[in-house]
């Protein structure tokens, strides 16, 4: 489903992905740990081509995403290509950017209307649908600011899950929200990865990573230091490095 091959991106001279390679399977959920600068946004951002990296090739689905090719040429998409190739790949952030004119309901509506096409009333059925999904069927006619940070995010599930994307990408999802709401979105998260959606998850949960990961990515330093399931990268991690940093968030 998801196959990152030698990707290199800098900015200025901060050379921030150093040759990074990573498959994933449909209906798997890669956790991606490392500590603050190590690349990880980068790297999610690069997949949707929110960043255009300098080398290498980044597949969903076979696509290629943001270039074409020809020969051994690559050749950018146009915006336009781009945008319908984004609309396929959900992006769940830290800070939920909702709407904040929108309510609940508008907001996980909206983009269905806009990239899907579809018509307001069945934008307006799934958008109930999807919402009652993640427990908040009651809300729907609230704004973003009349709800707690962990509705918003489950807003923002749920928006993201109105476009049937093909894989989901979660940068942090739980970082911005008090303690005792982290369980609710992790909850949402969990139902999802049961359901078999395709997801790559930025979190320093690694009670969550443990259980609900197939594959567990150590990044530091523009690297993938090491991958492999939970009981390998958490439990018995083979570089310093990653024990290093699993003594710090444990
Ligand atoms: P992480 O998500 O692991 O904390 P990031 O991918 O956000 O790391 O950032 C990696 C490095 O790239 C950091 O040093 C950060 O300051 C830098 N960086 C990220 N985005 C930009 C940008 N748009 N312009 C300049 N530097 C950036
Ligand atoms: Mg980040």
């Amino acid at each position: 489903m998801i196959e990152i091959t030698d990707v290199h991106k800098s900015f200025g001279r901060a050379h921030v992905l150093r040759g990074v390679s990573l498959t994933a399977e449909a209906g798997t959920v890669t956790v991606i740990l490392g500590p603050s600068g190590s690349g990880k946004s980068t790297l999610l951002r690069s997949i949707n081509h929110l960043e255009k990296v300098d080398r290498g090739t980044v597949r969903v689905d076979g696509e290629l995403i943001g270039y074409r090719q020809n020969g051994n040429r690559l050749y950018e998409l146009s915006e336009r290509q781009i945008l319908r190739q984004r609309a396929t790949i959900g992006f769940v952030f830290q800070n939920f950017n909702l709407f904040p004119h929108l309510t609940a309901l508008q907001n996980v509506a909206e983009a269905q209307i806009s990239a899907l096409r579809r018509t307001s009333s069945q934008a307006y059925e799934k958008a109930h649908e999807l919402l009652a999904l993640v427990d908040l069927w009651d809300r729907a006619g609230a704004y973003p600011r009349q709800l707690s940070g962990g509705q918003q995010q489950r807003v923002a599930i749920a928006r993201a899950l109105a476009l049937e994307p093909k894989l989901i990408l979660f940068d942090e999802p739980t970082s911005a929200l008090d303690p005792e709401l982290v369980g609710e979105v992790l909850d949402v998260l969990r139902d999802l990865a049961a359901s078999g959606t395709t997801m790559i998850v930025v979190t320093h949960e690694i009670g969550f990573a443990r259980e609900v990961a197939d594959t567990v990515v150590f990044m530091d330093e523009g690297r993938i230091v090491e991958q492999g399931t939970p009981a390998e990268v958490l439990d018995n991690p083979r570089h310093e490095r990653t024990r290093a940093f699993l003594s710090k968030v444990l």
